[in-house]
């Protein structure tokens, strides 16, 4: 064991103060906290939930219900990452539509779908465009190459999240968020320090076992001292800039627009939604898509673990009617969801 990690460990396991929530925003942090063993040295004052980091599980059911809608009703070849495919939409998944003889494909990249329209000019091609800023600069440059080609069988249905306005729609469930290190490397960290301002903590954190155990043992010192504070623990990736390069090139192709997250309803400028320039590769205003309500199932708790306000283990279903074989809710689907990562390495937390 490293020396940075055994003081970070001796921090963490000797913490003896009052009870502290912690949360850690990004679906991968989830993960990598339970994969590494680190949440089992938590003492049982420290608490810490899962929060809404994970693209498949804050997409809400509306949005698969539009892809079967395209798949089925519009003959549309859907290429999507691959956890979409098993996402419960309130009819069926995308696995469903696909039983009925819809055309659903996995793809590794947008550009990937941008070469299947190429190749295949009589098919119209839509990709799914889920995720946060790391994903959503390269669904921008799908746009911008199916442009330059004059591709007249290529659009993207947007579910596009951005996070500033999320937190603060999470303001209060946690003593200090974790941010995501992959979106602060593109955002840069103004909105943190701004959070701060507003009495708001974290830490941003990297995915090594040293670097999240640095930013625990960082958000344990900072909050023993009782001021906000923020703190970049990912400073090999994460600059206060940003990327630059990124952020102008999702400016130019999309603009900030209201949007539904799973579990924690509209939340104004939130998502990011095809500028008017292109249009024509807006695969709900190409294909008129009628305004379509999805049906949560009332029993899965996927709402409620996304905000910390319930840990997958309090969900009656967890475990039971829902596995990953058999997903009731998103968070169970994705390799990034709690519910997911619960079952995968420790039932009992
Ligand atoms: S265990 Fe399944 S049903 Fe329960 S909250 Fe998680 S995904 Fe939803």
């Amino acid at each position: 064991m490293n020396e940075v990690i055994q003081q970070a460990k001796d921090i963490i396991t000797g913490y003896d103060g009052p009870k502290i929530r912690i949360m850690e925003v990004c679906g991968t942090h989830t993960h990598e906290i339970f994969r590494l063993g680190i949440r089992s040295l938590l003492p049982e004052n420290i608490d810490l939930i899962s929060g809404p980091g994970c693209p498949v599980c804050v997409t809400p059911i509306g949005y698969i219900d539009e892809a079967v809608f395209l798949a089925l009703e519009k003959n549309c070849l859907i290429t999507t990452f691959g956890d979409l495919i098993k996402v419960p939409g309130t009819e069926m998944s995308l696995a469903g539509a696909r039983a009925k003889g819809g055309n659903i494909r996995p793809v590794y990249s947008p550009d990937d779908a941008v070469e299947i329209a190429k190749e295949n000019p009589d098919t119209q091609v839509v990709f799914l465009a889920v995720g946060f800023e790391t994903t959503t600069p390269a669904a921008c440059l799908a746009v911008k190459k199916a442009k330059e080609l004059n591709l007249n069988n290529f659009s993207i249905l947007t579910a596009n999240k951005s996070m500033p306005n999320a937190y603060q729609k999470l303001k209060g469930s946690a003593d200090a968020f974790i941010y995501p290190g992959h979106v602060n490397a593109i955002t840069g960290n103004k909105v943190c320090k701004e959070l701060k301002d507003q009495g708001v903590s974290g830490v941003v954190a990297g995915f090594t076992a040293t670097e999240l155990m640095t930013a625990l043992a960082v958000t344990i010192e900072m909050l023993k001292k009782g001021e906000p504070f923020f703190v970049n623990c990912y400073p090999r990736v994460v600059r206060d800039e940003g990327s630059p390069v990124a952020i102008k090139l999702m400016d130019e192709v999309m603009e900030l627009c209201d949007t539904e997250w799973r579990g924690l309803g509209i939340i104004e400028k939130s998502g990011m939604e095809l500028r008017k320039e292109y249009s024509d590769f807006n695969a709900r205003i190409k294909y008129s898509i009628p305004e379509i309500k999805g049906k949560p199932n009332p029993a899965c708790r996927c709402g409620e673990v996304l905000q910390g306000h319930c840990k997958p283990s309090d969900c009656p279903m967890f475990g039971k009617a829902c596995t990953p074989t058999h997903a009731v809710g998103a968070c169970m689907v994705s390799d990034e969801g709690a519910c997911s990562a619960y079952y995968q390495y420790g039932r009992s937390f």
